[in-house]
């Protein structure tokens, strides 16, 4: 008897483990142990037929055979996730401790998910048939029109409808030729644009800084590189310059920018520049088009793929360089499901494929800072702007008992009323909602705080009380200030949802030429966060902000309100720049034994029964001890209650992981969701592991 062959198979299914499969008994399946991993295979899965892709074809599995079911066929019989894309599927799956089904369908798009063909589908063209290519000269004598259509066919070889209508041939004559037999409709994939023009426009003269970080950089192996640049300092240019060296050696750049960032301004910079053909993936696009630009790419005829966080896993037959733009954006952590960060995928991506990686920002990630200043990463930096414009002048305004109207002071409304009646425009910036919220007097700026910690209270409404969200410790809500006695405490953080004119999103890669003042109504959202980010993130959107004032000659204004002017945090900020405010933020982390010196993982559990959540964390937490206890190496805290305590009628609970090693963390992870998935109460709520996690609520 001949060994057995047996397909390992990934399926989307919540389940951390691979499937095997025997080949269908009828030969559908010319030779089953020459299909390549990668490929889709339509499988039996419960009741249900889905989409699987195969990992491995083996000789044994560690069922009986007999219990196995045949697959029902091959959908590819090239692999549509090639090698280097499976292994980072693989790569991911485990650190993020998601099942690889899920890992993979995510990297496909949704219409290969769905068992769509991956091919590339071409335009309509009509050609002749090969009566027609034969036809006797004078054939078509008595019918002018037919005669001319067909001469351009013979002479063309086909004709899109563009053409058609070019040459204004009407629908008519095509249909005769037709009926006649001597032409007929087909499909031609579009022209793919030749090398020789490889741009549209001729590059600029760099500037010696935009040179020296241009020529640091090595094509063909890897190393990540931090280009540190403000806003208008020139760091997209370098990205062209980069990216024309790439594909001037034949190779393929992969571009990652923020959801907000794909603007149609970001996309047509490229197209004006690179006469080749761009693929633009990102989740406004309709299905077709999105298999379309990952099918362009995956074939080499793209040779520029533009894209948001999951464009990260489109196959790139001849990788060059990655580029991922403002890389400290949050947008690039998914926050749901599968929650990998596209950036960090893309350093192991790109180590994989033995490629550069540029992550260029105005404020890098504390994370990224770390690295280079490790030196594990490169730091190429531009100091000077590279266009006329020049700093915003930043300006505090102490809020501190003071009457506001709609959360804007006097000073800050007579200031826009000013700049408003010059025609200029202001961009009022309201701090992003979400930020756990914390309990602040208005008259004196005192904030609750936790006796046993350095760390400010969280308020929460179910039941009404304050919650350190480090040790644990809980009291009543205060009606009075300790410090001033005044009875207008406040809970900062949630409901800054008015919507004005500004979010975060302007504060992102839009260009406002006519704005001269950039307003923030209240700065302390951030500065007060519970959320450990929460500082971090603040300082990145007060420097971006002050990055869209005064572009182009006029020079710009920031107003900054806030209760904590005087907060070191602020000053640093204000006075030194994001790099000093940066470093302190380091410092403070290292003290905290916090990331990027640490390594966090949250366990998030959620029901509609509080019981429930608390109850599986704490099960989860002893299990976790038992496997690895707690020591200066290891951090448990929780179960507590997530900042957004209740959504959509659940309630939401988190345990805290916070581990000195990346090794530590990740074998105690496997360890402990493998005792979880099997554990009853898991059934009762929701839960998930996040890796790394970007956002603490
Ligand atoms: P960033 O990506 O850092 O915001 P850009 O690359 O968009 O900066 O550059 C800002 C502006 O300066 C753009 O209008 C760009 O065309 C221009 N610019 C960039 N580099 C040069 C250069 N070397 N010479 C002249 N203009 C430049
Ligand atoms: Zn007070
Ligand atoms: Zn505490």
């Amino acid at each position: 008897m001949s060994e057995p062959v047996i397909f390992s198979v990934a399926i989307p299914s919540p389940l951390r483990r691979t499937f095997d499969y025997l080949p269908p008994q009828a030969p559908s399946l010319p030779d089953p142990k020459s299909l390549k991993p990668g490929v889709r295979l339509l499988v039996p899965f419960g009741h249900q037929q889905v989409v699987g892709i195969l990992l491995e074809v083996k000789s044994s599995s560690s069922l009986p055979i007999q219990q196995l079911r045949e697959v029902y066929g091959s959908l590819d019989t090239e692999p549509v996730i090639p090698d280097d894309l499976l292994k980072l599927c693989q790569w991911a799956a485990n650190y993020y401790h998601h099942p690889l089904g899920e890992v993979v369908h995510t990297a496909m798009p949704a219409l290969l998910r769905q068992g769509e063909a991956a091919q590339l589908q071409g335009d309509d063209v009509w050609e002749l048939t090969a009566e027609g290519k034969g036809l006797p000269e004078g054939a078509l004598k008595r019918a002018p029109k037919q005669s001319h259509l067909h001469k351009l066919l013979l002479n063309e070889g086909c004709l899109s409808k563009q053409q058609l209508e070019h040459y204004s041939v009407n629908r008519t004559t095509l249909n005769n030729l037709i009926s006649k037999g001597l032409a007929r409709q087909s499909t031609r994939l579009p022209a793919a644009k030749k090398h020789g023009q490889l741009l549209r426009q001729p590059s600029l003269p760099l500037n010696p800084e935009q040179h020296t970080a241009l020529e640091q950089i090595q094509l063909q192996r890897y190393r990540t590189y931090l280009l540190e640049g403000a806003t208008g300092s020139g760091k997209t240019e370098v990205y062209l310059q980069l990216i024309e060296r790439v594909v001037n050696a034949g190779n393929q750049a992969l571009v990652l920018v923020p959801e907000i960032g794909l603007t149609p301004q970001t996309i047509s910079r490229f197209e004006q520049r690179f006469a080749v053909n761009i693929a633009v993936l990102h989740s406004g696009l309709s299905s077709r088009e999105r298999l379309q630009a990952w099918l362009s790419t995956a074939a080499g005829r793209a040779r520029i793929a533009i894209g948001t966080r999951s464009a990260i896993f489109t196959p790139l037959p001849n990788p060059g360089v990655i580029i991922v733009d403002e890389e400290h954006d949050p947008s690039f952590k998914q926050q749901d499901g599968f929650r990998y960060s596209a950036r960090d995928l893309a350093v192991m991506r790109a180590s994989q494929l033995g490629i550069p990686l540029l992550l260029g920002s105005a404020t890098p990630a504390l994370e990224t800072l770390h690295n280079a200043l490790g030196n594990r990463y490169q730091r190429l930096q531009l100091t000077q702007r590279a266009g006329q414009a020049q700093q915003p002048d930043i300006q505090l305004i102490d809020i501190r008992g003071q009457q506001l109207q709609e959360g804007f002071s006097k000073a800050l409304l007579n200031t826009m009323e000013m700049e408003l009646n010059l025609g200029h425009q202001v961009l009022v910036f309201i701090n992003r909602r979400g930020f756990a919220p914390t309990l602040l007097c208005h008259d004196c700026g005192w904030v609750a705080v936790c006796p046993h910690c350095d760390a400010r209270l969280t308020v929460h409404q179910q039941p009404r009380h304050l919650h350190c969200h480090h040790c644990d410790h809980q009291r009543p809500l205060t009606r009075q200030c300790p410090e001033c006695f005044s009875t207008d405490l406040n809970s900062i953080g949630l409901g800054t949802e008015r919507s004005l004119v500004g979010t975060q999103m302007l504060a992102k890669g839009h260009h406002f030429p006519a704005v001269t003042l950039v307003a923030v109504i209240d700065a302390d959202g951030g500065l007060l966060s519970t959320d450990f980010r929460g500082p971090e993130r603040m300082g990145q959107l007060l420097t971006q902000v002050a990055g869209r004032a005064g572009r182009e000659r006029k020079r710009g204004r920031v107003i900054i309100q806030s209760h904590h002017c005087q907060h070191p945090l602020m000053q640093t900020l204000i006075h030194q720049g994001y790099h000093p405010f940066a470093r302190y933020l380091l410092n403070e982390r290292q003290q905290t034994h916090m990331p990027p010196y640490r390594y966090l993982a949250l366990l998030r559990a959620e029901s509609k029964l509080a019981q429930n959540a608390t109850e599986f964390l704490t099960t989860a937490r002893q299990i976790a001890e038992q496997l690895q206890p707690a020591s200066v190496e290891l951090h448990y805290l929780g179960p507590l209650p997530a900042a957004l305590e209740k959504r959509n009628n659940r309630f939401r609970y988190q345990l805290q992981i916070n581990a000195a090693g990346r090794p530590h963390l990740q074998s105690l992870l496997k360890a402990l969701c493998q005792q979880l998935d099997n554990h009853p109460l898991s059934r009762r709520v929701r839960w998930s592991i996040d890796v790394d996690p970007q956002e603490m609520n």
